[in-house]
């Protein structure tokens, strides 16, 4: 049932692009629970996700800028 790290940071990949199914999710979660390196990715990853989007749908140079809370947040998820 448990899925190693490499299966569960491509289903994080996985995740962001295509969505997973409900056994993908499941088994991601059980991981992500148990695995501090992974939740870490998988936190990561969304936080990025979220960041490009924002780029992607910014439409003024205004909010291109990433705000300096964002930027120490980033650093901080990097950091750890
Ligand atoms: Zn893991």
């Amino acid at each position: 049932m448990l899925i190693s790290c490499k299966k569960a940071t491509e289903l994080i990949e996985k995740k962001d692009i295509f969505g997973l199914t409900k056994k993908e999710k499941f088994s991601l979660d059980v991981h992500v629970f148990l695995c501090a390196k992974c939740k870490k990715y998988q936190r990561l990853s969304e936080e990025l996700d979220h960041t490009l989007r924002h780029f992607f749908e910014a439409k003024t140079d205004e909010e291109l800028k990433l705000s300096d809370e964002k930027k120490g947040e980033i650093k901080d998820a990097l950091k750890k």
